[in-house]
């Protein structure tokens, strides 16, 4: 039971050992009322009381400040959390980094602390301890998908405590935080994708792959115009017991190379296969 069973409060124990910190930090914060009456759902941020995902989104700017670095001022807070919703990358991307910062991705580290897991090391070098960080941008095994202009700055070896000591130093240095949350993004789903035993990009390709999607939704969101009169607006799923192949390619000039991305849909619009080549 995460309430003690005299309605007196969180089981602060169990809720620290079920959920991640920040988690349970605002979990055990929440008042429980002491008098008996009957449950109700409602959402304050709405004054109709009901759910909305544009006071969801709002409610996300407003309170990412929770994995924020400690001693930054509120202002800065707000500043660094602006910075990363107004990039300009997929909202998939956006919403990965706001997790990476907070502390909310399921890493070996993470999984441990609540329990799922039996051990909290890397997967892929079997050394250290595997946390946001580490699987992103230290482990030795991603060594290679980090190009210029960030081989230089991970080879100054900062010791990062955290991901928002990583975005922020990231933004610093190099200006380029946009590449860095695609490429970081990238790396996670290969990572994912390794636990799940599934085909994965090689690790000379990721960095590349990923510029590719970034330019290509940049330019997406550019000319939207454009993308309207030479595509249609909708994917249309294929007849009944069957699948459709939809495909889509890339040249990269500076490595005299060019890639192919097959996705495999049935009539659901489930994905049944991905491949690359
Ligand atoms: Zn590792």
């Amino acid at each position: 039971m995460l309430m003690v069973s005299s309605g007196a409060g969180w089981n602060e124990q169990l809720v620290d050992a079920m959920f991640l910190p920040f988690e349970a930090q605002r979990i055990n914060g929440i008042p429980i009322c002491i008098t008996s009456q009957a449950d109700c759902v409602l959402w304050l941020k709405c004054r109709t009381e009901s759910y909305s995902v544009r006071s969801g989104y709002q409610l996300l700017c407003e309170a990412g400040s929770t994995g924020a670095p400690s001693g930054s001022t509120e202002e800065g807070v707000k500043k660094f959390w602006k910075s990363i919703w107004r990039i300009k990358v997929p909202d998939k991307v956006k919403v990965f980094l706001w997790q990476a910062c907070s502390s909310a991705l399921p890493t070996k580290a993470g999984l441990h602390k609540r329990k799922i897991v039996d051990d909290n090391l890397c997967d892929q070098c079997l050394v250290e301890v595997e946390d946001e960080v580490h699987a992103i941008w230290s482990c030795d095994c991603v060594r290679d998908v980090w190009e210029a202009p960030f081989a230089a700055t991970r080879t100054k070896n900062t010791r990062m405590n955290s991901m928002c000591d990583m975005v922020y130093f990231i933004a610093e240095e190099t200006r380029e935080l946009e590449k860095f949350a695609m490429v970081a993004w990238a790396v996670w789903q290969r990572r994912n994708k390794l636990r799940l035993k599934e085909d994965i990009t090689p690790i000379h390709k990721v960095y590349k792959l990923a510029l590719s999607l970034l330019t290509e939704f940049q330019q997406k969101k550019s000319n939207p115009t454009g993308q309207r009169q030479s595509r249609p607006n909708r994917w249309l799923s294929p007849q009944p017991n069957s699948v459709k192949f939809n495909f889509d390619g890339a040249f990269f000039n500076d490595l005299n190379e060019a890639g192919v991305g097959v996705v495999v849909r049935d009539e659901r619009g489930e994905v049944r296969d991905i491949r690359e080549f």
